[in-house]
């Protein structure tokens, strides 16, 4: 019998991890420990809506009757410090300890930090956490300036939100172009005009020797070819970690990130993982954190069938969106790879847009500018590995729903 099911992290991927298992019917104890002060938020408003201040905080994922209705134990602002795997229970920061019968990992990700000198001056932040975005909403006020230091996702998202509030941005990338992890360099670089459009200043292949401050606040960010940008606030944005490390001390296996398998089993018995904390097997090969929103909502209701013998083995497919310089853009699958890269539309226009990799007669990836409706057909080619020819996907006078017929007369 599972009479306790203590899920660790209660972020989108633990609570919702608690909400499937409701929904599945599982009616035995469920306790939700987080060490944030408050209930699951909606995190990808961080960097948008509730910096520009238009909504004071971000909505909460669900509504507090939800936890009192369903008989969820919530523990808040609760730090969880081991897991002593043989005797099933989870020991707390205060020493006090949690028996479980399953135990559920949704630790999540801690935000990369600089060790550079001067990186401890106050104005440097970093957006994780629902204060992150309250503390940094506060500078951003017109005239000001910042420095973002990545052009990854939140780097791109928050310059966007910054820009429109009248700061004066500068955006610094190591790599030579925009978030090339997530969107690839082909959608980068038409982010980086769109951006640059909005009046965003753009340095690629940077890299930041120090910080200088005066008073113990941040006044300018030094890079390494000496040059120096005043700078009144600074973000950090240079990719996020799996907080894994819970479960390496448990000696759980772990390899950037939580290894579990299709149904989020570790390598400990009766314990999970899921979230950006875990590195899922992908459908395509590989295991890796997926850092999306929608795995790991994914993943919260694969975890909560395996736990209640109703077995879903799920490798993923990587899943996402943003919204950067006004535009909506979605992804699913891997952007850079073996291929062809085949465009539909014409992004000049100002069109949606959408751009596919096409391997071996499968749409292997694809990202959709503006295009939501394009983008749910392109989720099924996708996930159901359609075939599909490259005339067909760029012929404008086809119909992007037809192709979800199977094709098997066309050519190349
Ligand atoms: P990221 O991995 O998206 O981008 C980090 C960027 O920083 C990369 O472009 C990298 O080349 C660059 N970089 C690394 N070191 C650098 C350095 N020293 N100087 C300058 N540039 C450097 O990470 P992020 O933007 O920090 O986001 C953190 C996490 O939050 C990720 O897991 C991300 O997926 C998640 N997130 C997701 C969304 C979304 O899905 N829309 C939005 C915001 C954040």
């Amino acid at each position: 019998m599972i009479a306790t099911i203590a899920i660790v992290g209660a972020g989108l991927a633990g609570t919702m991890t608690a909400h499937a298992l409701r929904a599945n019917g599982y009616d035995g104890r469920i306790c939700l420990i987080g060490d944030e002060p408050i209930p699951a938020y909606d995190r990808p408003s961080l960097s948008k809506a509730v910096l520009t201040g238009e909504v004071p905080e971000a909505p909460a994922l669900l509504d507090q009757d939800w936890y009192v209705t369903n008989s969820i134990e919530v523990q808040l602002g609760r730090r969880v410090t081991g897991i002593d795997a043989g005797n099933r229970r989870i020991v707390f920061e205060d020493g006090t300890s949690l028996a479980y019968d399953r135990l559920v990992l949704a630790t999540g990700a801690h935000a990369r930090w600089m060790t550079v000198p001067g990186a401890q001056l106050s104005g440097i932040h970093r957006l994780r956490h629902h204060a992150d975005s309250v503390t940094l909403r506060q500078t951003l006020t017109s005239g000001r300036s910042l420095v973002v230091v990545g052009g990854g996702l939140i780097g791109c998202e928050v310059a966007t939100t910054a820009c429109k509030s009248g700061v004066d941005v500068t955006l610094l990338e190591t790599a030579d172009e925009l978030l090339q992890r997530v969107l690839g360099r082909r959608i980068g670089l038409w982010c980086r005009s769109e951006l640059e459009a909005l009046g965003v200043h753009i340095e690629l292949g940077t890299q930041v020797a120090s910080f200088d401050g005066e008073g113990g606040h941040v006044t300018s960010v030094v890079l390494a070819d000496g040059r120096r940008l005043p700078a009144d606030a600074v973000l950090i944005s240079i990719g996020a970690d799996p907080a894994d490390e819970l479960a390496r001390r448990a000696g759980i296996d772990c390899a950037r990130g939580i290894l579990v398998d299709g149904t989020g089993a570790t390598s400990c018995s009766d314990v999970y993982a899921v979230g950006d904390v875990a590195a899922w097997p992908l459908r395509g090969g590989g295991q890796r954190s997926l850092e999306t929103y929608l795995n790991s909502q994914a993943q919260a209701g694969i975890v909560a069938a395996a736990i209640l013998g109703k077995l879903l083995p799920s490798p993923q497919v990587p899943i996402g969106w943003t919204e950067i310089a006004g535009h909506h853009l979605q992804m699913i699958g891997d952007p850079e790879g073996p291929g062809e890269i085949v465009v539909r539309g014409d992004s000049a226009s100002g069109a949606p847009l959408m751009v596919f990799r096409v391997f071996e007669g499968r749409v292997e990836g694809a990202i959709a500018i503006d295009a939501s409706k394009d983008f749910s057909v392109a989720t099924r080619l996708v996930t159901a590995q359609i075939p599909v020819t490259v005339a067909r996907l760029q012929d404008p006078s086809v119909n992007l729903r037809d192709l979800m017929k199977t094709q098997t007369s066309d050519t190349t």
